[in-house]
């Protein structure tokens, strides 16, 4: 089995990413590595800040890793928070400010139709894939449910009743944004990486 590092601290991230990787991958974190700081985003798409961060522990150790970004972006603010998503309120980073913010910035809004976008960036002995996923949806008036995190309470996929936050993880994990990025990386991994068994 390969031993994959995932390039986040992010604990609900990891646990998300290890749910779905964990039976074709050794699943390891950076802070194995000593990595315990935020590594930089400061692109200005999901898809540079995914690459800044898979490049960062490809750059220092070498190493087979996996890095995500996300954001949730709205259609009604020309597609806020996105790239800012994780700081939308400011420093410290912090989800209720960050989602009181949103409602706060959407109180005109009557279109409330958003999507959650992810950028997956696999590193393996210096090249680079990357992998998208989204899930359209909307965001709710009022923040509903206590699973998951960031703006989870907010955003009610398509065709479903409940917001993210009201699912358990395992239903979460089958129709969200990093899900379907991870299903194309997973898809590629047991097509093309004739490596995995090495
Ligand atoms: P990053 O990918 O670590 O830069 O995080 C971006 C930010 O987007 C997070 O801090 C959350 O606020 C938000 N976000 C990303 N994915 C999700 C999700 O699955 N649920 C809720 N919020 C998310």
């Amino acid at each position: 089995m390969i031993e994959l590092y995932l390039a986040t601290q992010n604990k609900h991230k990891i646990e998300e990413l290890s749910a779905l990787l964990g039976d074709k991958f050794l699943i390891k974190s950076i802070s194995e590595l000593g990595v315990i700081e935020d590594i930089p985003e400061t692109g200005i798409t999901l898809a540079e800040n995914s690459m800044q961060k898979a490049q960062f522990i490809a750059d220092r150790f070498g190493l087979t890793c996996l890095s995500d970004d996300s954001g949730l972006e709205v259609d009604c603010l020309g597609g806020l928070p996105g790239v800012h998503s994780a700081r939308y309120a400011g420093e410290p980073k912090n989800d209720v400010a960050n989602s009181k913010k949103l409602i706060f910035d959407m109180s005109d809004c009557v279109d409330r139709s958003a999507r959650f976008v992810t950028v997956l960036t696999f590193h393996h002995k210096g090249q680079y894939h990357q992998f998208e996923g989204e899930i359209r949806g909307e965001i709710v008036l009022v923040p509903r449910g206590n699973h998951g995190f960031g703006y989870d309470p907010l955003f009610q996929p398509e065709n479903e009743s409940r917001t993210f936050a009201e699912m358990a993880l395992s239903e979460k994990n089958v129709i969200a944004h990093r899900a379907r990025a991870l299903l194309k990386f997973r898809s590629y991994a047991d097509e093309s990486l004739k490596f995995i068994d090495e």
